[in-house]
């Protein structure tokens, strides 16, 4: 097992106002696993995928993440255990403006002191057909193509888990199999774990398993 929530929460505000946007959600996920997280916006979904990425403590509960409890951890090393082990697509791309695409790609993975895999990464940014922009700004890029720099991004740094939020939600269909497939195939090659978070069946019905979240709880678990 690579990643267990133990009894999540995560309430907003306090009384008659209060949110709870998460509410003691058991989950477990195992090592090379593609699992997607669907449900109504409003869910919770956002709420889980930022708990289990670091980026946020619960109210209440427990993320263990290869054998460590995450939030135990003193901030700046929870930062660290995150950028080593996680790597993130989110909605917004957050790429840095003033650096080119790849400079952008390679930048987490010299922050971490690790070599670049050039080879790679130029074989992802070939399937991802985005080679061409390499030397390009982002403010030169369509949406889909900010989108597939930071999908490139969070697999170049070969993470054990990829966490993506909606990560096909600005491409047309065939450009969200591709990805679909290219990150199937990353994390084939490099034994890393998916979880993405989706409104589309379609992608939700290539992973190995479905986590549908309403109100805040994991209602079904489907295998495909
Ligand atoms: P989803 O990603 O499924 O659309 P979210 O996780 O974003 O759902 O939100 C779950 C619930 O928590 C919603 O009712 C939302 O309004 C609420 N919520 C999320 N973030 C906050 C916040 N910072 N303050 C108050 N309420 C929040």
């Amino acid at each position: 097992m690579i990643l267990e929530g133990k009894k999540l929460c995560k309430y907003y505000g306090t009384g008659e106002s209060q949110v709870k946007a998460i509410h003691e959600i058991d989950f477990t996920v195992e090592k090379g696993e593609f699992i997607s997280i669907v449900g109504q916006s409003g869910a919770g979904k956002s709420t889980l995928m930022h708990i289990i990425g670091g980026l946020d403590a619960p109210t209440s509960g427990e993320v263990i993440m290869n054998g460590t409890s995450i939030y135990t951890l003193p901030a700046n090393q929870l930062a660290v255990f995150r950028r080593r082990e996680i790597g993130f697509v989110f909605q917004a791309f957050n790429l840095v403006p003033s650096l080119n695409v790849w400079e952008n790609i390679i930048l987490p993975i010299g922050l971490d002191g690790k070599k670049a895999d050039f080879e790679y990464i130029k074989d992802i940014l070939n399937t991802l057909d985005i080679y061409e922009k390499r030397t390009s700004l982002p403010t030169a890029l369509s949406g889909g193509q900010q989108q597939r720099v930071a999908i490139a991004r969070a697999i170049a740094a070969k993470p054990s888990i990829i966490l993506a939020d909606e990560p096909t939600g600005n491409l047309d269909s065939r450009s969200s199999r591709d990805v679909l497939n290219l990150l199937r195939l990353s994390i084939q090659r490099y034994n890393q774990t998916l979880i993405i978070v989706t409104h589309n069946e379609d992608i939700a019905s290539l992973s190995d398993r479905t986590v549908r979240v309403v109100d805040g709880s994991i209602v079904v678990e489907a295998s495909q």
